[in-house]
């Protein structure tokens, strides 16, 4: 059976993913469920080599590696006491449902399954759409999420005997939860474009945070002006994230892949295109085909325009994951379109797996008074010469 993982991918999926659903809230389990129904749809789970994966729940044993104990006694006993406070839950932000340790256990259970499915050679790729819970502390739910499935999984690797794992999260957040959980640690890489923080919860993911005492330079943030488009995004991305990684030679890739940097989310400021976050997808396989034998793991994350951005970004990245990327002029199914329709009346269903744009291919550094392109020599020089690599030198 040699070589068959280089053809496979594994898609982690169970309609009990959507139980974690916090009501009326900008988090709408239905983005996941229209990414699912989009990819079905278009033929992306019925790809050869595709491999559907039902993911049970992380075990305390496994969460307890980066939460603590207390707090996920704390999330079990929310639910049940109507005047529960603490821990980051019962605010606006981070409400109480029912069930919702078990729920946000399922999240870390299908990340762990996709992990496990690359790490133990199952797979070369594996994606769950419905992680990317990326805000979550070890004691405190915090931006929606109330377990961190990324840092989870990331754990797990370690434990395996990991000597090196590359984060990468293109949410237009800030990765703070798992750079928080792997601040000290130089066996983790965690590389972070977001919006900027001066303008965007949480408020941190600047150039200088760079890592912990004997793990400077395995934190990397690239803060990105509000207004930033695909070309400026694409430019920051290329200008940092290929030469840290290379350098770093990771085992495995783990992509955060928050859709929420596109010009229609209601929650951010960033103005890419389906076809720019299309064109990051693409560039993290590669990434990950030519440093670590193509182990990627591929989670979703934020995203806010339920049905107008979410459900396209996620089948991009699920058709990119799973072999040939989607041509961006494919036309949506109409199947689906009812079924968007169904689900948000109020919305304008797209028709197209395209915005339109052509992503144009920029090389760093472009003008120097641009703002992208001085946020991106900011986190060059901050982490650079930490890796042995010239911040002024275009071809580094
Ligand atoms: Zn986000």
């Amino acid at each position: 059976m040699a070589g068959m993982a280089d053809d496979t991918t594994a898609v982690v999926w169970d309609s009990a993913l959507l139980d974690y659903d916090m009501g009326d809230h900008p988090l709408n389990p239905v983005r996941v469920e229209l990414t699912m129904a989009l990819a079905r749809d278009l033929g992306i789970l019925d790809r050869p080599g595709v491999q559907m994966i039902t993911p049970g729940e992380a075990s305390e044993i496994d969460l307890t590696r980066v939460h603590r104990a207390d707090y996920l006694e704390a999330v079990r006993l929310a639910p049940i006491d109507p005047f529960f406070r603490g821990w980051g839950l019962n605010t606006p932000d981070n409400p109480v449902f029912d069930d919702m340790h078990q729920a946000s256990a399922r999240i870390c259970g299908a990340t762990l399954a996709a992990a496990g499915a690359v790490w133990h050679g199952v797979a070369r790729r594996a994606v769950n759409v419905a992680g990317g819970l990326h805000h979550a502390m070890p004691a405190r739910a915090a931006g929606f999420c109330v377990y961190n499935d990324p840092a989870v999984a990331i754990a797990w690797l370690l434990e395996q005997g990991a000597q090196r794992v590359a984060y990468i999260d293109v949410d237009v957040h800030h990765g703070d939860g798992v750079q928080t959980v792997f601040y000290d640690d130089p066996r983790v890489l965690t590389i972070s474009l977001h919006e900027s923080p001066l303008a965007l919860f949480p408020g941190t993911g600047f150039a200088d945070e760079i890592g912990g005492p004997g793990a400077e330079g395995t934190a990397v943030n690239v803060p990105l002006p509000p207004g930033t488009g695909d070309a400026g995004w694409l430019r920051a991305f290329h200008a940092v994230v290929p030469s840290v990684v290379r350098a770093f030679a990771p085992e495995i890739i783990i992509s955060q892949c928050g859709a929420d940097a596109h010009r229609l989310d209601p929650l951010a400021d960033l103005r890419l295109s389906v076809d720019g976050q299309r064109a990051a997808y693409i560039a993290m396989r590669a990434l990950a085909d030519e440093v670590c034998d193509g182990r990627w793991v591929a989670t979703g994350g934020g995203g806010y325009a339920l049905v107008e951005v979410v459900p396209r970004a996620w089948a991009h990245l699920l058709a990119v994951a799973t072999g040939e990327p989607l041509a961006p002029e494919t036309r949506i199914p109409q199947r689906w379109r009812t079924l968007a329709a169904a689900r948000r009346p109020e919305a304008t269903i797209p028709e197209a797996m395209t915005d339109g744009t052509e992503p144009p291919i920029e090389s760093w550094p472009g003008t120097s008074e641009d703002p992208v392109d001085r946020a991106v020599l900011a986190t060059r020089t901050a982490v650079f010469p930490l890796h042995g690599l010239d911040p002024h030198d275009p071809r580094d």
